[in-house]
């Protein structure tokens, strides 16, 4: 039987509730197998100080472990050097043929689409399912030209095509950021409600995010 699998790509650094949350929302609503978290490799200079592949990693393994439908995918980790959308796209269509896959952003990566490499053949190789996110709206960038060529609110018409539809999701906003929670965690001041305990622990254990 085809799968369905949903990959969200992104730095993880660190994951956080806005990820988890997402995920758990688009895998019930689009009906997917399971998500998979993909965090993206990161050049040593690019990194966050002190922090790690291997660590934002294990934080993603933490944060999903009690999540039987949400997975860690290491394909961009295990790579020398960082990788487009686009070829890790191609390389889990050649391991796993058949299986059809959801790639879920944020808006704010809708509204930047069209600088990703290669951003049409993204849309060959799996359907783009977008989570709203405070802050950006379909009315900017490149989001209104996009949905209206290739938007697709019913999820049946979706399911059955193989690639090449934009669904916008309804989900919850949720205001977290990682980049907010990395400079909440310089400052000693971390918000409710951001993190997952078990990955704050993590961060405290291995003395990570501290000024
Ligand atoms: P940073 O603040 O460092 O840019 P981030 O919180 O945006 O980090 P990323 O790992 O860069 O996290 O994001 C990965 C993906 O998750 C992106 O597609 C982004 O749009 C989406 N995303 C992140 N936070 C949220 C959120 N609160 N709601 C919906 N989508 C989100």
């Amino acid at each position: 039987m085809t799968k369905h699998i949903g990959i969200f790509g992104g730095t993880f650094d660190p994951i956080h509730y806005g990820h988890v949350d997402s995920a758990l929302f688009v895998l019930q609503q689009c009906q997917l197998d399971s998500v998979r978290l993909m965090p993206c490799h990161l050049p040593a200079h690019r990194a966050t100080p002190g922090v790690n592949a291997h660590q934002r990693a294990d934080m993603v393994k933490l944060a999903i472990a009690h999540h039987s439908g949400l997975q860690l995918e290491t394909l961009e980790l295990d790579k020398a050097s960082p990788s487009y959308t686009v070829d890790s796209l191609t390389l889990l269509h050649q391991r796993e043929p058949g299986t059809r896959w959801y790639f879920i952003i944020g808006m704010d990566s809708l509204c930047y689409l069209k600088s990703w490499k290669d951003w049409q053949q993204i849309l060959q190789l799996a359907h783009l399912v977008v989570c709203q996110r405070p802050g950006y709206s379909q009315h900017e960038g490149d989001a209104p030209t996009l949905l209206a060529q290739f938007g697709q609110p019913d999820l049946a018409r979706l399911r059955q095509a193989k690639s090449g539809a934009i669904m916008l999701l309804d989900n919850k906003l949720i205001d977290i950021s990682a980049s907010a929670i990395r400079q909440q965690l310089q400052q000693g001041c971390l918000a409710a409600d951001t993190l997952d305990p078990v990955v704050l622990n993590y961060i405290k254990s291995h003395r990570l995010y501290q000024a």
